[in-house]
């Protein structure tokens, strides 16, 4: 099994917490975010758009759209 190492604790990394965060574009909520955390210290190792929610909100925007 391949496992890389926390950049901040160095211990190593065989699973990832995913934790919600608000992507704000001039202080004001765009997207929404998910974070990759540490299990062990919890430090952001990235983070990047939710692509469910990017997923979903696309789906609603389009009905939206042919709604109209
Ligand atoms: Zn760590």
């Amino acid at each position: 099994m391949v496992a890389g190492k926390c950049s901040k604790c160095d211990s190593m990394i065989t699973s990832i917490n995913i934790e919600n965060i608000a992507g704000k574009v001039n202080g004001k909520d765009a997207w929404n975010c998910i974070s990759y955390n540490c299990p062990r210290c919890n430090t952001i190792l990235s983070i990047q758009i939710d692509p469910v929610a990017l997923k979903t909100d696309t789906i609603d925007g389009v009905v939206q759209r042919l709604n109209r």
